[in-house]
């Protein structure tokens, strides 16, 4: 059983180095994040903060949280970050946690409208027993609708005010929401999952000097570090930050996988030095495919804005709830290239959607650049368009990614290999 298990893990690698990993929440490790992810750390224990431990032993990870937290601040200027949670999920709970009691209300994005399962009464909002309620919409800019967003809070007088959404092509306007926010004493949270790597790299907005008083996020999207999760603060109160801290650990977390922090701090040392000209690539990338797949003839969504501001583009291929996502998702998997289907405007089927989400993040940091997004365009035209057999493009998928196989925007190594 082993073997199996090992095998399947290799045949994994295997199956994405050959192809083109297009999951907009995913990412590769560069060499050096992968050597402090396979260190002892993976077994030790470290509750507690950096130099103020519950256990001996700590001296060496004490550097290592330290060096990590000073760096972070740096990344993403602010008096306050967290690196110890283990998810992006986690980081949300967490923060409820702090700022919020059973029964308080909360605003957020819907999940319909592109808003994530832990701001749901499903996920974190419930678990925290909140009353949950979302922001109107407008469809046609993909955000939320800023005066119905600020009539709401004013109305509801939530605890907290909730912004960000998994399925985010452009910067929410911050300012009037978060004024409001704190005119009814709402503690703004900016949830950046998806888009932390963006946002360090000064590319997408600047939730913090916009606005937002905390920022979660997860550390392994198109920021490109090991999966986990950070919490960042813009305030200087030292009780606000412990509330915070405390809500982590003892709140959330005991072990919080002392070898994921410390491929994290390797990571922020490595987008210190690389990470905003990632960052640009990454939504030149984006916009290059998504103008590509326009001018091929696919009905990509939001035209009229410019498509994209993000790491994501939005393809639509078919009407409301007929499943046109979920066939496109399969067919462009036979020829190698990994995608998921994705309710659009319209669509109530989460199994059944009209559309695709696709990211760059992943084929921008193995290198490629927009006329490899060109490529990519073509493979799903081929696909999708011409109804060419999947099988076929795929060696063409196979023959791109043969060229791209190491890792880029991080410090060099002996191995530099993307993939094993
Ligand atoms: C992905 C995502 C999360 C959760 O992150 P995990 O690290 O996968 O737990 C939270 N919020 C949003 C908006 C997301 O897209």
């Amino acid at each position: 059983m082993a073997q199996k298990v090992l095998s399947a893990t290799k045949d994994s690698g295997e199956h994405y180095r050959q192809g083109l990993g297009m999951i907009a929440s995913e990412n590769i490790l560069s060499p050096m994040v992968k050597q402090a992810v396979n260190s002892d750390l993976h077994g030790r224990y470290a509750e507690g903060l950096p130099f103020n431990r519950y256990y001996q032993g700590c001296d060496d990870f004490d550097t290592i949280e330290d060096l990590g937290i000073s760096m972070a601040k740096k990344v993403f200027n602010a008096p306050f970050v967290n690196i110890q949670s283990t998810s992006g999920t986690v980081s949300n709970i967490a923060t409820l946690k702090a700022l919020a009691k059973p029964g308080d209300d909360i605003t957020a994005v819907s999940t319909a409208d592109g808003g994530h399962i832990s701001h749901a009464r499903m996920g974190a909002v419930g678990l925290r027993d909140l009353n949950l309620h979302t922001y109107p919409w407008v469809e046609e800019r993909m955000e939320p609708d800023i005066d119905g967003a600020c009539a709401l809070i004013q109305d509801v007088k939530p605890k907290v005010v909730l912004i960000g959404q998994s399925v985010y092509l452009f910067p929410t306007p911050l300012e009037d929401i978060a004024q409001t926010a704190h005119d009814v004493g709402a503690t703004v949270v900016y949830d950046a999952a998806h888009v932390l790597g963006l946002i360090a790299g000064g590319v997408f907005q600047d939730p913090l000097r916009e606005g937002a008083d905390v920022m979660t996020g997860s550390s392994h999207k198109t920021f490109p570090g090991p999966q986990g999760g950070v919490i960042i603060s813009s305030s200087e109160d030292a009780r606000f930050q412990k509330r915070l801290n405390n809500a982590v650990f003892p709140g959330t977390c005991s072990s919080y996988h002392l070898h994921h922090v410390a491929g994290k701090a390797v990571a922020l040392a490595e987008f210190l030095a690389h990470g905003s000209s990632y960052a640009q690539d990454i939504v030149t990338n984006a916009q290059a495919l998504a103008q590509y797949l326009d001018k091929f003839g696919f009905e990509v969504m939001a035209k009229e804005r410019g498509f994209t501001q993000s790491h994501q583009v939005l393809t639509k291929h078919g009407e409301p709830d007929d499943g046109s996502g979920k066939i496109a998702a399969k067919l462009l998997e036979d020829a190698g290239i990994i995608t998921n289907m994705n309710m659009l405007p319209g669509d109530t089927k989460a199994m059944h959607p009209s559309g695709l989400r696709l990211g760059v993040q992943e084929l921008t940091r193995v290198g490629m650049k927009p006329n490899d997004m060109k490529t990519v365009a073509e493979c799903f035209q081929r696909v999708l368009l011409d109804d060419e057999d999947p099988s076929l493009v795929k060696q063409d998928v196979y023959d791109l990614k043969s060229r791209h196989q190491s890792v880029q925007y991080c410090f060099s190594h002996t191995d530099m290999r993307a993939y094993s």
